[in-house]
C-alpha cells in the first residue's frame, strides 16, 4: 500500500489532493480515533507494532516532512504535543515510549500523508546506537 504522489498521480509534481490517511480525518474510512481537533487526528495503527501504536498526523496533507515548510511550524509543534499528551493519557509516559517520523523510500514510509508514530507499551531496546 503506497500513495505517493509519483505512484498515484502519476509524473505530477503536485501535492496530492488525497490520501488514506486523509480519508481517516475525514471519517470516510473507519479507524479507531482517539483524538481530533481541526489541526491533527490521532488514531490506533492498523498493525501495531506494539501495545501502544498510535498515528499522530496534521489533518492537512503534507506528503513527507521534506514537503513541510516554515509555516507548518507550529502545526509539526502540536504533532509533537498531541503524541505527549496521548502518551501521559494512554499511561506509557513514565515507562517510556518512542516518537518517530518515517521519510521517503528509505525510511521506510509508506502512507505520503506525514505521520507521527507513537510506540510504547513494551521495552523498545535501542533502535539506533550508531550511524552504520
Ligand atoms: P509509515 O510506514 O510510516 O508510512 O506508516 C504507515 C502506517 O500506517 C503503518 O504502521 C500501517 O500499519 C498504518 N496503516 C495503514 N493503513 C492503516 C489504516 N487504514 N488505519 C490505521 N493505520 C493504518
Amino acid at each position: 500500500m503506497s500513495d505517493h504522489p509519483t505512484n498515484s498521480q502519476s509524473l505530477s509534481n503536485s501535492a496530492p489532493t488525497d490520501t488514506l490517511f486523509a480519508k481517516i480525518v475525514r471519517r470516510e474510512i473507519p479507524a479507531k480515533i482517539v483524538y481530533q481537533d481541526e489541526f491533527v487526528t490521532a488514531f490506533h495503527d492498523i498493525s501495531p507494532a506494539a501495545p501502544v501504536h498510535i498515528l499522530v498526523v496534521p489533518n492537512k496533507i503534507i506528503p513527507t516532512l521534506n514537503d513541510a515548510t516554515p509555516e507548518d511550524e507550529q502545526l509539526l509543534g502540536k504533532l509533537m504535543l498531541t503524541a505527549q499528551r496521548l502518551a501521559k493519557e494512554l499511561g506509557i509516559d513514565k515507562s517510556g515510549y518512542r516518537v518517530l517520523m518515517n521519510v521517503n523510500h528509505d525510511g521506510g514510509q509508506v502512507v505520503y500523508h506525514i505521520h507521527l508514530h507513537l510506540i510504547g507499551g513494551r521495552p523498545l531496546g535501542r533502535m539506533v546506537s550508531r550511524a552504520d
